[in-house]
Parts: C-alpha cells; structure tokens; sequence
C-alpha cells in the first residue's frame, strides 16, 4: 500500500527507469505502471477531443510494448545496456522532454512541433523489390550528403525538441558519404533514437554490433510472409538472411520489429495467427508495422492494392491482434485513431519526408514538394521554414478540417486517415493549388494520369461505404464506459 502511494507520487520516466533496476522489482513495479497509464487514460478522455474508444486502442498499444519488452528481458534478448539507452532517449527524452515541449507551445502560441522526421539519406538500395515507393533506380539514386544529413538532425532537436527520426530508403545501411556511414550518425546522435526500416540483409554480426554499441536503433524488417513470398518478392535467399538478421539482433540484445506491405494477394496471410506467431513468438520481434501496398513507385497497379472488403477484414483484424494476442502490431492506414488521425506535413506531434535529394514532402505516400532543405539552407532558413510552407499548411488545415484537435461530433473516420489514399479527391486540389513538383518520374506520371486519379477516387467511395459505419459504431457510438471496461 505505501509503495504504491508513493509509486503515484514518481513520474512514469522515473517508473520506467526503476523496472530496469532488476527482473524482481520489474515484475513488482509492472502492474502499478500499468495502473498509472490507465489513470493517465482516463484523465486525457476528461479532453472534449478525445474519443474514449480510441484512447482505449492507445491504451492497449502502449501496455503491448511494455508487456513483450519485459517479456524479451525475462528471455534475456534485451541487453541492460542498451535497455538504459532506450529508455532515456525512448522514454525520457521522446515521450516526456519532447511531448511536454510540443505541448506546452502548441497551449501557449498554438505553434505545431513535429515528433519525428522521416528521412531517406539514400534511394540506392541492394534489392529491387515490386511495389516500393522509393523508386531507386542505381543510375539516379540520390543521397544526402553527411552536412546536411547532420545538420538536420541537430536542427530537428534544437528547434522541435524532436528526439526520434525514422530512417527509410533506399536500403539506409547502403548510406555513406565523405567516409563517415549510418553508424557515425547514430553515433553522433546518441541522444536520439532512431527506428530503421531495412530489408535486412546488411544485418550481419558485425553491423549489428555496431548497432549494439550504439544502442539508439530498431531495425524494422521488411518480410512478405514465409520463405516463399519473401523471396518471391525480394529475391531468392532473402528470407534467410533475414533469419540469420534476427538471430543476429537476439543475441546481441538489440530489440527490433518487422514490416509487411498488405497486397491484394497476400493480406490474410499477413495478419494470419500462424504469421504473427512465428514473428513474434519464435522470432521475437518487439513491434510490427504494416503498409498496405499503395499504388505509388515503381510498376503501379492496381490490382495489387488490397480490396475495400480486405481492408475492413485487416482493420477487424489488428484490433484483435493488438487487443487479444497482445502485440504491438500497427496498420498505418486502418489504425488511424492511433495517432488522432492523419500525422503528415509536420502535424504536432507528427512528422515530414526528406529524401535523398533533400527535397521535402508531407510524407513519404505524398511523393511531392514545394521544398529543397539544401535550398532552404542556402537562403538562410531551417526546418522550421518547410513547416511554414503553404503546401504543408494547407495539408494541415485538412487534417484540422478532417477533426484533428476537433470536439468529438466534428471528427471524421479515421479508419481512412489519409488524404492521399482515402481522400484522393482532396489532396488532389491541395496538389494543384500549389504548384507541386514530384519526386520522381513514377510520382510525375500519377499526377499527370486521370486514370490513376479516377481509380483511387473510385476505390476511396468504395472503402467509405464499408468503412463509414464501422467507424460511426466502433468508435463515435462508444462512451466513457469503454475505457472503465477496458482499463
Ligand atoms: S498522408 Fe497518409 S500515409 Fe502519410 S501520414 Fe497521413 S495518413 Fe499516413
């Protein structure tokens, strides 16, 4: 009893940091965590802009994390040390020193700081994967160069107090310039803590140790299904030597996810119990993301694209993955109300896309921009002057429009979060009004195509017909006793 008084009094970063002092007092101290992020739960659902029936989905998000990390220290495939690194960057600094910013400027002069930065520091990559937005050809692959690479993330700490950066590609651990590699990054940056989507196959004993050394990164990697879709999209031999990359990454402790593109052709395979129990349970990953393959990059189809019906039986899915199985397992698009909605073109607590050659879009689905960071540098600006971009704004004020920060009568499905894909119609006239260049050739030819407009437009009134009254039901329709029952 006095403990757990005096547990109420302790800060969740203090908690956070006692559960790591040993496995006893982490199995003691985890039910009152637990506790308190359920009391913080209910006093956020006290916000007229909150709706109880997803902070009850955040709710089971966070306990999931929490619940299979500790899980991964009982097996001891978590080292202590990088445990200590992840838990000052991921906890204190991403999650308390950085929301705490966000918040206390965006109360006092309504300025939006970003979260977190996605950035792709190169477009070259060592496979040629069907379907990959990144569109990288050997002849045109674009990098950063490691100034502006470092300056970004310097910037991005100094001015949004944003301590988390999301790298992508490209294949990032291809990245390398002047002779300094993606590990004199993560090095330089110890302080942040970056998430890496990578195919894996750069995951030998020794990049992993260096990641080990540093301790600020998870890779997330990309699998298709078993060894027979893996390869079958990725190449002959990949899926093992993604395997060989798990085995890696446990035995050096080093916590990691997975990442799936969802396709018409293998969406039930991918959200299949006997999927998720081999990457979680016999792989041990920490975390999943899925991308349901979306019609932009290399060979655009279609048909490729999961069907309306597919999306509601994932949507249906995930909720019980998340809820039930009790894994971290997260659909960008359909998982919406995870993040309130939309979180592109520097949202509060959201994020924008740098590519290789620095020009900077909303997000990487939104493959255009009005901005080019070296430009931007150049003239004298910083970050901060993309945020400030008409383009981003405007993006903005649809997500605002669409029910971001918005009483609860005002906000609209987030089963469809994006304006890109659910909502072609919309950004097609924020892309229009200003002026937009694309990324690359792929991107130009999408934007110039009426055919490619007409079928998104057409694929979105049919996703709203069977989405619209689930959201109204699962998530408008449930009151406050949701979150008694759930937490
Ligand atoms: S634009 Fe679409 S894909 Fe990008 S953050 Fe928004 S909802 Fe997600």
């Amino acid at each position: 009893m006095k403990i757990a008084k005096s547990i109420r009094k302790i800060s969740l970063a203090e908690l956070s940091n006692l559960v790591f002092a040993s496995p006893r007092i982490r199995h003691l101290l985890l039910p009152l965590i637990d506790k308190k992020i359920k009391r913080d739960v209910l006093k956020k659902a006290e916000k007229s802009y909150e709706i109880p029936a997803e902070l009850e989905e955040q709710y089971y998000f966070v306990r999931d994390l929490l619940m299979t990390a500790s899980e991964r220290m009982d097996e001891n495939l978590l080292s202590p040390d990088i445990l200590k690194t992840v838990f000052k960057n991921f906890v204190d600094n991403i999650l308390f020193k950085s929301t705490k910013a966000k918040d206390e400027a965006y109360e006092k002069q309504k300025v939006e700081y970003p979260r977190l930065l996605l950035i792709s520091p190169t477009q070259r990559c060592n496979l040629r994967c069907k379907g990959c937005y990144a569109g990288s050809d050997k002849e045109t692959a674009a990098s950063l160069d490691w100034d502006t690479f470092d300056r970004i993330l310097t910037e991005k700490e100094e001015l949004w107090s944003s301590y988390f950066t999301t790298i992508t590609g490209g294949e990032p651990f291809l990245w390398s310039d002047n002779g300094k590699t993606i590990f004199d990054i993560f090095a330089k940056h110890k302080n942040q803590y970056f998430l890496v989507y990578t195919n894996g196959t750069l995951l030998n004993k020794e990049n992993v140790r260096k990641l080990a050394e540093v301790g600020n990164v998870a890779p997330a990697i990309s699998v298709e299904g078993f060894k027979k879709e893996t390869d079958a999209r990725r190449g002959e031999g990949v899926h093992d030597r993604i395997l060989q990359a798990f085995a890696n990454l446990r035995e050096a402790g080093n916590p990691f996810g997975i990442s799936v593109t969802p396709t018409r052709q293998n969406a039930e395979l991918l959200i299949s119990d006997e999927f998720i129990d081999f990457y979680f349970k016999e792989q041990k990953a920490l975390f999943g993301w899925s991308f349901q393959y979306m019609p932009i990059g290399r060979e655009i189809d279609f048909d490729t694209m999961v069907t309306p019906e597919q999306r509601l039986y994932l949507y249906k899915r995930s909720k019980y993955i998340l809820k039930e199985k009790g894994f971290a397992h997260c659909d960008f698009w359909n998982n919406g109300y995870l993040s309130n909605g939309c979180i592109a073109a520097g949202r509060k607590g959201g994020f924008a896309y740098i590519e290789g050659n620095g020009n900077v879009a909303p997000c990487a689905f939104i493959p255009y921009y009005t901005a080019n960071i070296y430009d931007i540098y150049k003239n004298g600006g910083n970050l901060d002057t993309v945020r400030e971009t008409k383009f981003f704004k405007d993006i903005r004020n649809w997500q605002k429009n669409y029910g971001y920060m918005q009483p609860r009568g005002r906000v609209k499905n987030r089963l469809m979060p994006c304006p890109m894909r659910d909502h072609h119609q919309e950004i097609c006239k924020i892309l229009k009004e200003n002026n937009v260049q694309s990324l690359d050739v792929f991107a130009e030819e999408a934007l110039k195509s009426d055919r490619y407009h007409e079928q998104l437009i057409d694929y979105d009134e049919k996703v709203a017909a069977l989405l619209d009254p689930v959201w109204e039901s699962d998530f408008m329709e449930q009151g406050e006793d949701v979150l008694s029952e759930a937490v």
